[in-house]
């Protein structure tokens, strides 16, 4: 695997590869389970993996984690070379902001809602790097996971809308055996946290059977009892709860006969943790099978 910092490397790396299938998998880093599933695919299906790691500071706001925001760039070298990486990219972010950019992609509609809403700017940061992404690796491919399902809905649309020639690939959520999403941010949980944490992959589990199974039928339903659910931690503060139509994001009353996302955000403490699900479900990945 080579390791480059500069775009000028990477380009000269791809340059004699251009005929290749070439796959982009955009990381933060501090790589976890969630995002070597996404790298195993792109190994898969794709000739030349590109890996980019960048904590990018034009999505976090100034309230936000950006400082303490994991790093750990040595051990993610290890794991994307056995993942099967052949270029991992860790720019600086003078590298990829040699200016305060002046021009930056917003995606309108789509994110004023959700983690849009209790973080403003949040997807203008990211359509912005993946954009700047997408100009520098031309990937054929990019893979993104569904955890983060209102930013697959959002990347999604940019490529749509600017003719971005690369096809974004969804993968779905990792999780550990008790259920709670993979996420880098997890290390900042306290064993208390971490365990009533798990409240949200279970009340989405309880939701989705109970949808699937034609008891709830209405998204109030939902609402109202993952609400219940999640407050019955008592170090959980809920920030949203919410029921909408995927990939439009479009609120909606009756759950029959329509894509469905189920998706909530809720603080343990400093952390903020989202999950999600989207109805009908297709496959999970069991934790034994990754
Ligand atoms: P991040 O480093 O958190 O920005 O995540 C980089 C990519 O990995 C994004 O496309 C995420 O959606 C994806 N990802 C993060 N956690 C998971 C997970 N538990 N399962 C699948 N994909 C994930």
């Amino acid at each position: 695997m080579k390791t480059v910092g500069t775009v000028q490397e990477l380009r000269q790396f791809l340059r004699p590869l251009r005929d290749r299938r070439i796959g982009l998998v955009p990381t933060m880093g501090y790589l976890h389970e969630g995002h070597v599933s996404l790298i195993r695919r792109a190994r898969k299906e794709c000739d030349v993996v590109v890996l980019s790691v960048f904590v990018n500071p034009l999505q976090f706001g100034p309230r936000e984690d950006y400082d303490r925001y994991p790093r750990d760039l040595d051990r993610d070298a290890r794991i994307a070379e056995q993942a099967g990486v052949d270029v991992l990219f860790a720019p600086s972010v003078e590298e990829m902001y040699p200016e305060k950019p002046l021009t930056t992609v917003t995606v309108s509609r789509l994110t004023d809602r959700l983690c849009g809403a209790s973080r403003p700017g949040h997807f203008d940061g990211v359509a912005t790097v993946v954009a700047k992404l997408f100009h520098i690796v031309e990937p054929d491919r990019a893979y993104f996971g569904l955890k983060d399902a209102q930013q697959v809905a959002v990347v999604e649309r940019m490529v749509r809308d600017l003719h971005f020639p690369v096809e974004i690939i969804p993968c779905p959520t990792v999780r550990e055996k008790d259920g709670l999403a993979v996420s880098s941010r997890n290390v900042y949980l306290s064993e208390e946290e971490r365990e009533q944490a798990t409240v949200l992959s279970a009340g989405l589990r309880e939701v989705a059977e109970k949808v699937q199974a034609g008891e709830m039928t209405r998204s109030r339903q939902v609402i109202d009892y993952l609400q219940g659910r999640i407050s019955s931690k008592p170090l959980a503060r809920i920030d949203y709860v919410d029921v909408l139509t995927y990939p439009d994001l479009t609120p909606v009353d009756a759950l029959q006969g329509q894509r469905i996302l189920v998706a909530v955000a809720v603080h343990f403490g400093s952390t903020r943790l989202i999950d999600n699900v989207i109805l009908p479900e297709k496959e999970e990945v069991p934790c034994s099978e990754r």
